[in-house]
């Protein structure tokens, strides 16, 4: 099939884009790398009477450092920040869970805003920027705010992004070292969404204990899932194979997994449990690393 018929735009400045999407109110998309949003039209599964075509708003494209934090552009394309060395140097886990989404092609074209505001639940950067504790920018007709993941993702596909809005810009606090990263995942094929996928960040103290730690679980629930009962478990303690185990077990607890094709509740439940233990180990060891 074809996209039903729409009108065409293609901006150059954030400002006349805001203004398009707010003359066609609700009835208005804006397209990014397209790889999400293309397949939709083409199934007529989304009908805008107008298309917002972004790519022309080169302002939205940047990686830039300051103030103990990372900001990305909205339009910076999947490729760019795989490709990046500042990223790979404050944001290591970025640059591990970025080489799991799709192909290069859909790298070269798929946007970071893109991924977010489409809220796939197995999407590697919604849980990464969960993760990171990130904030998203929101730029609409009434001027700009800044959201939380908690706050952004809604459930599956939905997000706090109201129709008038674009998100301009993506924020990511540096973890101090030593923090150690993992991002785990088990996918059908390589470059499918993930059936089950596990980011961690593990900070130690100078007694080699947890300080801060972050697990988030992707494509076991209708958001990112943020385990929280296991990151509190973790807390203030030497982070032991047995703890690890019991931090698996609980983030399987709390994961809300639904059965598909691709693996039952079950076999999703078990292997958050698995992988979560592995993600720690991992996670532990490039902390360990980092503090020598
Ligand atoms: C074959 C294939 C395999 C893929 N595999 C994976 C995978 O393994 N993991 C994964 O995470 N993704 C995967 N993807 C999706 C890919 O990551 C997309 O790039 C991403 O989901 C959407 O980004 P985009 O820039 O293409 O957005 P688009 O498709 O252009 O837009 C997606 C949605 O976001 C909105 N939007 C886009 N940018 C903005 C913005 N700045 N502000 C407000 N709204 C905006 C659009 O209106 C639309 O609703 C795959 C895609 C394909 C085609």
């Amino acid at each position: 099939m074809k996209p039903a018929p729409f009108d065409y735009f293609a901006p150059t400045e954030l400002q006349e884009a805001l203004m398009l999407l707010e003359r066609h109110e609700d009835e208005a998309k804006i397209l990014a790398g397209g790889q999400s949003l293309l397949p939709l039209l083409n199934m007529r599964l989304a009908r805008p009477k107008a298309i917002i075509d972004i790519n022309r708003i080169t302002s939205l494209s940047y990686i830039h450092k300051d103030n103990g934090s990372l900001r990305i552009g909205g339009l910076t394309r999947h490729r760019m920040i795989e490709n990046s060395a500042v990223i790979q140097e404050q944001c290591p886990l970025m640059t591990e869970a970025i080489q799991w989404v799709g192909h290069i092609e859909v790298r070269n074209r798929g946007t970071i805003g893109g991924s977010l505001v489409h809220a796939d639940p197995a999407a590697e950067l919604p849980t990464v920027v969960t993760a990171l504790g990130g904030e998203m920018k929101l730029v609409g007709p009434r001027g700009d705010r800044t959201v939380r993941p908690e706050e952004f993702f809604v459930s599956f596909l939905t997000t706090a992004l109201d129709s008038s809005e674009i998100l301009a810009e993506v924020r990511l606090p540096i973890w101090p070292r030593p923090t150690g990263y993992s991002f785990q995942e088990i996918s059908r094929r390589h470059g499918d969404f993930a059936v089950v996928a596990v980011a961690v960040l593990l900070l130690l103290n100078d007694k080699r204990e947890c300080e801060n730690s972050s697990i988030v679980l992707a494509g076991v629930g209708p958001t990112p899932l943020k385990a929280k009962r296991s990151e509190g478990l973790l807390t203030g303690k030497k982070v032991t194979r047995e703890l690890m185990e019991k931090a698996g077990g609980l983030a399987a607890e709390d994961s809300d997994p639904s059965s598909d094709v691709h693996g039952s509740a079950d076999y999703r439940r078990e292997m958050v449990k698995v992988m979560t233990r592995r993600a720690l180990e991992e996670a532990l060891a490039k902390a360990m690393q980092n503090a020598k």
